[in-house]
């Protein structure tokens, strides 16, 4: 019987220099006899840095968006020189044929739609990952193969956040993962990118990468799927933002849905429910610490879990009421959600009232000020910006009033498993002297 595969994820911060590419080096080593397909993101925070290349180039400004990836291509080029005492002469030919193609399209007058030119663009970064990585993981002797996931991963013309085709995908992935598998034990390609019908790239959304590693996993009906972060594993909330925090040794898809839906950013939302629909574990692992166990996520994990806590930042609060003094019907909300879904917006609360209809949505680019004169003939809207949406799952009284202190709540929502609220910062009252 065939050896069954594993797909591993590594993102940026296990990617961010030549020191941190030796350690994956390392981790992977452990594994050298199994049959992986290896999924990495960009190095570190490649992907900001050229989407302020993607940025420049839209203002018109063409010199200063080249000059942004020179900086990029610099980076690059010395994470290479440190990580090979004789770089081979394919991975440079490689990497600069990546870039100088993105060099020249700088050249060009930027496409009317700036989601298009955004991922010709963004994509490079895994590209250029993808090159160094393989290109290490063969001169230490884990025989790795290089996988375009263009090749496989196919999607429709939603640029920045492709609709995966499925049967597409999956039948290009059968078709093309095994052969190199048998040729190499390391399968290598990238995450967050795919290809559209007419071969242009596209991108998944931020963060997409552990979403790539789970249509791998789902389309090759792997074993389990391992996604490698600076963190032990799920914890109760993100620590960066709060402290006593601990590690969820097992979590239900279930669970791990409604988290990361609403902000938990430790795996890309849409990650989990292709892992689900195969029943395939998630191991949500350290590299750092490599040896320990992380988070199992998967079917059986019991329902008992402490409170944990997940906050999106950049929502608005758009309240909005009709210009004829009406109450807010059906009719109206079918023409409001056509407008949401032409905008791209993510709604992530929502509540009426009879003459008002308010909804929480995360704050991406000017959506909201699109989606507002678009039902200004028939609406009015205020604006609420830069607030929070913190959602708790099996709340507490004690946790739900610490969360509360010092904001002020504009909406709150309950179920019995879950309490959102929205809040901003209480405004800082200075006395007069
Ligand atoms: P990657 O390197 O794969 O892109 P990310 O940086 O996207 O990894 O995700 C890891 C980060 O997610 C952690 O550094 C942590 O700050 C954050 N995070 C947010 N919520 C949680 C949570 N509930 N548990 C663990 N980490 C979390
Ligand atoms: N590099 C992409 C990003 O930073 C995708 C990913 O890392 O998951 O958004
Ligand atoms: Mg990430």
């Amino acid at each position: 019987m065939q050896q069954q595969v594993n797909v591993f994820k590594f993102g940026g911060a296990s990617l961010k220099d030549a020191d941190a590419i030796r350690h994956v080096g390392t981790i992977l080593k452990r594994f050298a006899h199994q049959r992986l397909v290896i999924v990495v993101s960009a190095m570190g925070k490649t992907t900001n840095a050229l989407e302020e290349v993607a940025n420049s180039y839209w203002r018109g400004d063409a010199p200063e968006a080249k000059q942004k990836l020179g900086a990029i291509h610099e980076a690059a080029t010395q994470v290479i020189n440190e990580l090979f005492a004789e770089v081979p002469e394919e991975l440079t030919a490689a990497v600069n044929d990546l870039f100088v193609s993105v060099e020249w399209a700088l050249d060009e007058a930027p496409n009317p739609e700036y989601d298009y030119d955004y991922d010709q663009i963004v994509s490079l970064g895994e590209l250029v990952s993808s090159h160094i990585v393989a290109a290490y993981l063969n001169r230490i002797d884990l025989p790795t193969r290089w996988l375009d996931a263009r090749d496989v991963i196919q999607t429709d013309n939603t640029y920045r956040e492709g609709w995966v085709k499925w049967p597409e995908t999956i039948e290009r992935a059968e078709r093309l993962v095994p052969p190199l598998l048998q040729e190499a034990n390391f399968v290598l390609t990238q995450g967050f990118i795919g290809n559209t019908s007419e071969n242009y790239t596209t991108t998944l959304g931020r963060e997409g990468s552990d979403y790539s590693a789970a249509i791998f996993s789902y389309c090759l009906d792997a074993e389990a799927m391992s996604i490698w972060k600076d963190v032990p594993g799920v914890l109760t909330a993100d620590p960066r933002l709060f402290d006593n925090v601990t590690k969820i040794d097992r979590l239900s898809y279930k669970e791990a849905i409604e988290m990361t839906y609403y902000g938990a950013k430790v795996i890309h939302p849409k990650t989990i429910k292709p892992l689900q629909n195969k029943s395939i574990p998630l191991y949500v692992r350290s590299f750092i610490e490599p040896h320990l166990e992380g988070t199992y996520i998967t079917d059986d994990a019991g329902d008992v879990y402490p409170p944990m806590v997940a906050v999106e930042r950049d929502q608005a609060l758009i309240n909005i009421s009709t210009r004829d003094f009406s109450f807010v019907a059906e009719h109206h909300i079918r023409e409001l959600f056509e407008h949401i879904t032409t905008t791209r917006l993510q709604v992530n609360m929502m509540q009426n009232t009879a003459i008002s209809f308010n909804v929480v949505v995360n704050d991406i680019d000017d959506r909201v000020e699109r989606f507002c004169t678009l039902i200004d003939q028939n609406f009015k809207t205020t604006v609420d910006r830069q607030l929070e949406l913190i959602t708790i799952r099996h709340y507490t009284p004690e946790i739900v009033d610490s969360l509360r202190r010092g904001k002020v709540n504009m909406l709150e929502g309950r179920l019995p498993l879950t309490l959102q609220m929205v809040v901003k910062d209480v405004p800082v009252m200075r006395r007069k002297d």
